[in-house]
């Protein structure tokens, strides 16, 4: 591999936490350990969700951790706009390539339907598409036009995808059974997050991911959607989520996590010295620059499960 190309790739939907903080410590030091290249690209792709002033302060608070980043949101680059939301014709573009492949279809299912038909429920709670509309005639299609705007969907064939993930170890999933035809663009017209970060991280030439462990198991349909659009795919690094004591990931409601609340209660050198301490990088939370724990940083520490923060 020629130059590490990393990237912190945020949606900007509400002031972040410190398990976003974390996910965005350890890309960073995975990519200024090896002198490689940063990106920040905002997925402010749901605009009932995401506000600028939030990229904004997102932007800000990982400045006062004391992170940086080489290209993208306020700094340009080569690959630019690095807002999502500035970037829609160029997934309409892959949603043509793909649908010119005959690989796309319209979905008329309301929530309440897909739910009613009893499917499997993925790990993530999603429920895997029965492909219901899968074999509809164009008739058929039409009519229901009248009334609805469809959601389109990926047909995807009874194929398992596996790959290695640099921390999870081997990882395989059907995508029929254990996915299903999954949306690419919601019925609002929306660009769905799977189709959108591939396009990106492929067309940014971004070469390692990583990021949050939830996000491990919507990995074998961005393989997918890699090979369908002829972009070579990065490696990937899912890290631990932290979670509450009894279990539950810490999410961007408990405010008492927020960074509004952690720049209150730790100094920046504080925090990182907590998070490199949870990344297995020092023996115990002790104040340390963020280029300090670069020097030292090494994958093989990090652990694999999440991590319970009292
Ligand atoms: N934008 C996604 C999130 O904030 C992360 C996407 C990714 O890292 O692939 O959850």
């Amino acid at each position: 591999m020629g130059e590490l190309r990393g990237r912190f790739a945020p949606s900007p939907s509400g002031r972040m936490h410190l398990g976003n903080l974390f996910s965005a410590l350890l890309a960073w030091l995975s990519v200024r350990s090896a002198d490689g290249v940063m990106v920040l690209r905002m997925e402010d792709l749901d605009p009932d969700r995401c506000k600028e002033e939030y990229a904004a302060q997102l932007a800000d608070d990982l400045r006062w951790l004391g992170l940086d980043w080489d290209e993208g949101y306020e700094k340009g680059g080569p690959h630019g706009p690095y807002r999502q939301s500035e970037r829609t014709q160029l997934y309409a573009a892959a949603f043509r390539r793909l649908e010119a492949q005959g690989l796309i279809y319209p979905c008329f299912c309301t929530r309440a339907e897909r739910l009613a038909a009893s499917a499997p429920h993925r790990s993530d709670g999603q429920v895997i598409y029965g492909g219901k509309c899968r074999h509809l005639t164009e008739e058929e299609r039409n009519e229901l036009a009248k009334t609805r705007r469809p959601a389109w969907r990926l047909t995807v064939p009874d194929r398992d995808i596996a790959f290695t993930d640099g921390l999870q170890g081997y990882y395989e999933e059907n995508l029929l059974s254990d996915c299903g035809d999954f949306i690419l663009r919601r019925s609002d017209g929306v660009y769905a997050y799977q189709l959108a970060v591939v396009y990106d991280d492929g067309a940014m030439e971004v070469n390692q991911v990583v990021r949050g462990r939830d996000l491990l198991d919507s990995t074998p349909r961005q393989l997918y959607l890699y090979e369908l659009l002829g972009l070579t795919p990065p490696e990937f690094y899912h890290v631990p989520l932290l979670t509450a004591p009894d279990g539950r990931r810490l999410s961007k409601r408990e405010k008492d996590l927020d960074m509004g609340a952690l720049r209150q209660r730790f100094t920046p050198v504080e925090l990182t010295g907590l998070l490199g301490y949870w990344a297995g990088q020092l023996d115990r939370p002790e104040p340390v620059l963020p280029k300090e724990l670069a020097q030292i940083f090494d994958w093989s520490k990090v652990p694999r499960e999440d991590i319970i923060v009292e």
